[in-house]
């Protein structure tokens, strides 16, 4: 990494140049820096004539949210590189396509994805993205199954597993979704009015043996590879299209945490709805939405895994009766699961989401926190004892 430095504007505007084929060589092209900042430079490129634009995202040696003191490897860039190039090449329409890289500079360059809206803002804002559930109930099926043993030859996968060791990602999630929000940590960061709930998440013996049990899978299960950060705020959208970015956090985990991230983040959307919308009818129909959504995520995914399962497993066991389906509740059991704890921590852990802070009521922000608070517990302590789609919904509505 002896070449790395943070690419200045004009530095960026070179590079994105000596890419073949993107721009002409007289283009007059502008760079604007329209990352968040934390851990990554996003410069968008784009030439003043309106012709093409791209995307070159640099991975900072550093992680700034918690000071400069918290190293974050370099080599996540080329993670994040591997694990988009991956995804395209399993989904096409769905992750952005890959133009060009430099691993020495953690320089990706990538497909503009401007037209397209993150789709936390869209939820926020109400919006209702009918392909959604069909869509990414695709990218989790394909990049999972493909990606484990069901699918890959299990020496070609091991290789795959060793790619894409993570440490310190994953660290980053063993420490603030796993441990933090169950202690005294300076690394939470919730309001006053929410000590009370944080002492009750710090007392619970039963919820600290459903957490422990999900921190264990996602330490040791290298069931596929994993997208590793698959919230609302990863996501593009528009009414037709669907593509997911920014898998720094890829790894070899269990596959329910990419599917439990999704749901968690609507859920984390649905906790949010009172703060948002005035008109009880409106709210309710949006909340309504929200649950299908949940629901049909899982559908999704169920739907496509199992018939992918049938028609391209390569494992010599996977025709073993019921094998299939013991593996798809292990993975549900754990989506319930992980959906769970990422709820939590974006209450009371040092991460938290616009959907829930950026209401301006407190009372009405206070009741969002604390019926996420509730859902999320809800979901861990029972996961295990889910067995179907419904059971999700069914844990949700008990908690609210
Ligand atoms: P980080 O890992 O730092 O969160 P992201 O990959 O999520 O970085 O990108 C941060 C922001 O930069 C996104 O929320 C989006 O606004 C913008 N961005 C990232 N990738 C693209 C892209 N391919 N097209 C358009 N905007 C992008
Ligand atoms: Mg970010
Ligand atoms: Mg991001
Ligand atoms: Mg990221």
């Amino acid at each position: 990494m002896s070449n790395y430095h943070p690419l200045t504007f004009e530095e960026a505007i070179s590079f994105a140049r000596s890419i073949p084929g993107h721009f002409p060589a007289d283009a007059k092209l502008d760079c604007q820096e329209i990352g968040d900042g934390n851990l990554n430079l996003v410069f968008h490129i784009t030439d003043q004539n309106g012709g093409k634009s791209i995307i070159i995202k640099q991975a900072l040696p550093y992680a700034k949210v918690v000071g400069e003191s918290w190293p974050l490897s370099l080599d996540r860039a080329r993670i994040e590189r591997e694990a988009l190039q991956l995804q395209y090449g399993l989904c096409p329409g769905l992750a952005p396509e890959v133009y060009a890289f430099d691993d020495e500079l953690a320089v990706t360059v990538m497909e503009d994805l401007s037209d397209h809206t993150i789709m936390r803002k869209g939820l926020i804002e109400g919006a209702a993205y009918p392909l959604f559930a069909g869509h990414i109930g695709e990218f989790l099926a394909r990049t999972l199954f493909f990606t484990s043993d069901l699918a890959m030859n299990p020496q070609h996968k091991k290789e795959h597993v060793k790619k894409f060791i993570n440490p310190d990602l994953c660290k980053i999630t063993e420490d603030l979704i796993f441990e933090d929000p169950y202690k005294l940590s300076d690394n939470n960061n919730y309001p006053e009015y929410l000590e009370d709930e944080a002492q009750a998440l710090r007392e619970d013996g039963a919820l600290h043996l459903e957490v422990a049990l999900l921190r264990e899978a996602f330490l040791t299960r290298t069931e596929a590879l994993l997208h590793g950060d698959l919230h609302t705020g990863s996501i593009f959208v528009t009414a037709e299209s669907t593509k997911v970015i920014d898998p720094e956090f890829a790894y070899y985990g269990p596959m329910g945490f990419d599917v439990g991230a999704i749901i968690a983040n609507l859920l984390l959307n649905y906790a949010s709805r009172p703060g948002w919308t005035k008109d009880a009818d409106e709210r309710r129909e949006t909340e309504e939405r929200l649950l299908r959504m949940v629901s049909d995520v899982w559908t999704e995914f169920e739907t496509r895994f199992r018939k992918l399962w049938n028609e391209e497993a390569k494992d010599p066991m996977a025709g073993a009766p019921g094998y299939q389906d013991l593996y798809v509740t292990k993975v549900l059991r754990d989506t319930a699961g992980f959906a769970g704890c990422k709820m939590i921590r974006r209450i009371v852990g040092l991460s938290h989401v616009a959907d829930i802070d950026t209401i301006e009521d407190q009372r009405l922000r206070e009741e969002a926190q604390c019926k996420a608070l509730a859902i999320g517990k809800q979901l861990v302590k029972n996961h295990r004892g889910v067995n179907t789609g419904d059971d999700i919904l069914r844990l949700v509505k008990q908690a609210v």
